[in-house]
């Protein structure tokens, strides 16, 4: 059975240069860069809040890949990082020899103060799932308001929803999952527990650290008769108030994070699992006899879904090589990092097999790293839309590690930047100077490789 959706007109509630949908990290990027480039900038944000999966799934640890390595954070990322912790610090963690985190309600404040002056009209509560396409462009974004549709224009849109969402509208062709089977990584439901005891957690070490290995070699030999699937169990931060910022532990596997009836199903598998797993910490693990589930993430998060079709396909093999191209806009450091699409724990993280034994693992080696193209933000088919952040066109593999929160703000920061010149020089962004692109932004600190 099939219904119609009748025509409505819909009057247009505003014009701005760039339009930016999504307020996750490349959202955040996009929009600065955009803005500071002399655009009237838009941002359209379905939740109440900026930060995507830092804040609304408790992603506070944003850049462990590189702990304990010789890169740094470049861009956007390293400047919200340095004006963050002057103001907010190591937001209560006392973890010893940890990564710097956010935490997570903090930077919510943070990203609204920071993007309201750098001259970004935020719009929050604002989902997109429609588009007006007239000649291969986008003439107008439609907002599902509680007030109904409301229509924005745009010369430029780009799409940081992190599943496509306004590509899929648009009608640009994408894949998803890996090829064996269209299979994504697990959904991830993120928690809070507060009571932990903390004297015991932090004498003589970092003792959470070593309750997560503990967990692994229980969980493969039998043990813990849980029934998730996933054996890691990372934790956030540690606070003198007892609270473990979050714990990153339940997934549910197999699902299509575009999908409502998985969405559904993914939400309330995870929710037993935290139940479970909670009963099963309040006598298993020393020091959390007396916690208490604090909260649960706003909603599951992901780490892959949707990824374009763009004008380049950034491969495996491309990341492997170092590739050089010409449209280069970010470099960052080589790792892979896929949880078993399939729930397959066998695995060692090794990439045999192409890496469906399970949890591919690579972590950054040394000074190796690689490079993303500015053609890869660009959808084969819609002249005025760019994409930023993990639904950039590459493989499934590739995916892994451009995943990354700051490579995410790089490519949110490049489809502003160049957002902004094709409006200066009316043009589509296809056709901008790509030398004025990477000129912005080395200007606002990317590091970009020498000889272009
Ligand atoms: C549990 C978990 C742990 C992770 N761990 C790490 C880690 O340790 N380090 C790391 O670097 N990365 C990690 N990742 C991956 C990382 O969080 C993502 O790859 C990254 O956040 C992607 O950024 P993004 O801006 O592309 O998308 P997102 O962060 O997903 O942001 C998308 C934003 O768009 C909004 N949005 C979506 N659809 C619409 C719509 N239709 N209309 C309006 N708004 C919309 C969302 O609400 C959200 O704010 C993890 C992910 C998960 C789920």
């Amino acid at each position: 059975m099939k219904v119609t959706i009748q025509e409505k007109h819909v009057d247009i509630t505003k014009e701005v240069d760039v339009l930016i949908v999504g307020g996750g990290p490349a959202g955040i990027g996009a929009s600065v860069a955009a803005a500071r480039s002399g655009s009237s900038v838009m941002l359209l944000e379905k939740r109440g809040f900026l930060g995507g999966n830092i804040t609304g799934s408790y992603v506070e640890n944003c850049n462990h890949f590189f702990f304990g390595t010789d890169f740094k954070a470049d861009g956007i990322y390293a400047e919200i990082e340095t004006k963050y912790f002057m103001k907010y610090g190591r937001s209560h963690d006392i973890r010893i020899n940890s990564p710097i985190r956010f935490s997570s309600e903090y930077l919510k404040v943070f990203l609204d103060e920071f993007l309201t002056s750098e001259g970004v009209e935020i719009k929050f509560h604002s989902f997109v799932n429609d588009v007006i396409v007239e000649n291969n462009t986008i003439q107008c974004v439609i907002i599902q308001s509680k007030k109904g549709p409301l229509a924005i224009k745009a010369k430029v849109v780009i799409d940081c929803t992190g599943d496509g969402d306004v590509a899929f509208s648009a009608g640009v062709p994408f894949e998803q999952g890996r090829d064996l089977d269209g299979l994504c990584q697990p959904g991830t439901l993120n928690f809070r527990i507060a009571g932990v005891n903390v004297k015991k957690l932090t004498d003589g070490g970092d003792k959470l650290k070593e309750i997560g290995k503990k967990f692994k070699e229980d969980y493969r030999a039998g043990k813990t008769g849980l029934n998730c699937k996933r054996q890691d169990l990372p934790f956030g931060r540690l606070t003198a108030g007892g609270q473990v910022s979050y714990i990153n532990y339940p997934c549910s596997y197999g699902i299509d994070p575009t999908d409502v009836d998985d969405l559904t199903k993914g939400e309330m598998e995870c929710r037993q699992y935290i139940m479970e797993f909670y009963e099963y910490a309040k006598t298993h693990f020393e020091g959390f006899e007396n916690i208490e589930l604090a909260s649960i993430a706003t909603e599951i998060g992901f780490r892959d879904s949707r990824r374009i079709k763009g004008l380049y396909r950034l491969t495996k093999e491309d990341i492997e090589a170092d590739t050089k191209f010409e449209d280069v806009i970010a470099v960052y450091p080589k790792f892979y990092d896929m949880l078993a699409p399939d729930a397959f724990m066998d695995g060692d993280g090794k990439m045999e097999g192409l890496g469906y034994k399970g949890h591919i693992f690579v972590p950054v080696e040394g000074d190796k790293s690689y490079r993303i193209p500015f053609r890869s933000l660009i959808p084969v088919n819609i002249d005025n839309l760019l994409v930023a952040g993990r639904c950039i066109s590459a493989d499934h593999v590739a995916e892994s590690t451009i995943r990354g929160i700051s490579a995410c703000m790089l490519t949110g920061q490049a489809a502003g930047g160049a957002a902004s010149i094709a409006c200066k020089d009316k043009v589509a962004p296809k056709e901008i100077n790509i030398k004025e692109l990477q000129g912005f932004l080395i200007t606002q600190g990317v590091n970009l490789p020498k000889e272009i």
